[in-house]
């Protein structure tokens, strides 16, 4: 047998339908904007001093991937604990948000420091929050098929234990079939990521995880992103000062004497 075309010999590639996508850039409101800019103002009036921060990017459910507005937990800045911003600490977050509001991402402060990138603690973090927000930000995004070499088609009814022993996998049917093709769904999650700085400047990423429901496959990578301002009716005003000053003073607790390490993790 001659073949007139190797190409002829290629696996032809596996069904691929659309279904979404994760986003290409980051959407934020003016007001999430004003209102983590603020709370960078208020850290250095209240205490003195720049001292970095962390919160959480939050959206409505309805629109996951537009941040609405920045939540404050409890910070502590010290350095095992805000190392390991692990799940609990999402978790107990979560919680305190109302049932529309989902965390879409994080968003944190290197003060003073024009320091305008994500060090390799920021790298852990970005992980952390995204396998604890995954589920909610999780979408699906393509139909693709999963090529099964040796697919044995069976009849219900129609088979014996041994006819069970053929073959990689067993579609079983209630009727006579000579051909399937089995179609997974992978879903896509995103978490953002940004870090600002006292001077106005802010650099950010997007974190995504790409995995299939049946064969499990899974991949997780990142990239720059660019924000794009949305403009609401909400605006951070005067009135909203006194709120937020009293948040920051009791949800951050600067580390006045911070040990050389404090620096480096940055
Ligand atoms: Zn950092």
């Amino acid at each position: 047998m001659r073949f007139k075309d190797l190409s002829r010999l290629k696996r032809p590639k596996p069904l691929t339908i659309t279904l979404g996508s994760l986003p290409q850039n980051i959407l934020m409101t003016t007001y999430a904007k004003a209102k983590a800019f603020k709370i960078s103002e208020l850290v250095s009036v209240l205490f003195e001093k720049s001292f970095e921060w962390y919160g959480f990017t939050l959206a409505n459910n309805d629109h996951p991937e537009l941040i609405v507005d920045i939540g404050l937990p409890k910070n502590d800045f010290n350095l095992q604990d805000y190392t390991t911003l692990g799940p609990q600490r999402i978790a107990e977050f979560q919680e305190s948000l109302s049932k529309d509001v989902i965390i879409n991402g994080w968003i944190h402060s290197h003060g003073a420091l024009n320091y305008r990138h994500f060090s390799s603690t920021d790298e852990k973090n970005h992980l952390t929050v995204l396998d604890f927000i995954a589920a909610r930000t999780r979408k699906p995004l393509t139909k693709k098929e999963i090529a099964i070499q040796n697919l044995v088609l069976l009849e219900q009814d129609r088979f014996s234990e041994k006819d069970l022993e053929k073959g990689s996998v067993c579609l079983i049917t209630d009727g006579a079939i000579t051909e399937a093709k089995i179609m997974e769904t992978i879903y896509g999650s995103f978490c953002y990521s940004i870090v600002i700085g006292d001077e106005g400047w802010h650099e950010q990423q997007i974190h995504c995880r790409e995995k299939g429901i049946l064969s499990g496959h899974t991949t997780v990578w990142s990239k720059a992103a660019d924000i794009e301002f949305v403009e609401t009716d909400k605006t951070l005003s005067q009135a909203d000062f006194p709120s937020l000053t009293e948040e920051v003073k009791q949800k951050i607790r600067p580390h006045t004497d911070p040990p050389p390490e404090l620096i480096e993790r940055m």
